[in-house]
């Protein structure tokens, strides 16, 4: 399976991926994280990207579409893969195609995850990552047993840079000023399956193991 999961930053794109990852035993490839690491160890790649994250801005297609190809040509990719966060608009839609035509393995599947912009905003403002371990929280929807402590290894939390409220806006802003014209790329070409991102967990993850399926 290739699949494309689509859906706003705080969608819980994320946390779907990781989950499908183990389900299917394939890897995730994100490019938010891709180049949040770029950015913590200061690769000249992450040099220019940084600002553009800061401000909640999208990174320019010619650094994106670089990693994402070099990415993709790794060998735990040759079963499939999960991608997340890419494409964010039509060029990068049409760039990811020409790409996987050119070695004859196209995307199987792409999945829209749906959640209103309320929700999102607090998702995104409660969101908390453990600092040893990775573990995702949410202060309002997914709390630790004891604040400020991971459950799993005890670690400290800290918040992303970019979760703050006015460039989490900004972030929400930018992603549905695109939103549209993805969905037509994909609806025009019968690929598109949209799942509503509310609720639990392990539900909307069966919502998207339903509409992955055979893919
Ligand atoms: P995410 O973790 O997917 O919300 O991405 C965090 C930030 O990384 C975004 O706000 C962008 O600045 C940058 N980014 C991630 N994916 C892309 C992409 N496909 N194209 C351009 N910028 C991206």
């Amino acid at each position: 399976m290739r699949l494309v999961l689509l859906g706003a930053p705080g969608s819980g794109k994320g946390t779907q991926a990781k989950k499908l990852m183990g389900h299917f035993s394939i890897p995730e490839v994100s490019t938010g994280e891709i180049l949040r690491k770029a950015v913590d160890d200061s690769t000249p790649l992450g040099n220019d990207a940084r600002s553009f994250m800061e401000k909640g801005e999208l990174v320019p297609d010619s650094i994106v579409l670089g990693l994402v190809h070099a990415r993709l040509k790794q060998q735990d990719c040759n079963k499939g893969y999960i991608i997340d966060g890419f494409p964010r608009n039509e060029a990068q839609a049409a760039a990811l195609d020409k790409m996987l035509s050119a070695i004859g393995a196209p995307i199987t599947a792409v999945v829209s995850i749906e959640v209103s912009r309320d929700d999102l905003i607090k998702r995104m403002s409660g969101r908390r990552i453990c600092k040893s371990c990775g573990q995702v929280y949410n202060i309002h929807f997914l709390p630790p047993r004891k604040e400020g402590t991971c459950d799993s290894c005890g670690g400290d939390f800290f918040q992303r840079n970019d979760d703050k409220e006015d460039t989490i806006k900004k972030r929400l802003d930018v992603y549905e000023a695109r939103k549209a014209s993805l969905i037509e790329y994909y609806g025009k070409r019968g690929m598109l399956k949209s799942i509503t991102g509310t609720g639990p967990v392990h539900e909307v993850f069966r919502k998207v193991c339903d509409a992955v399926e055979g893919a």
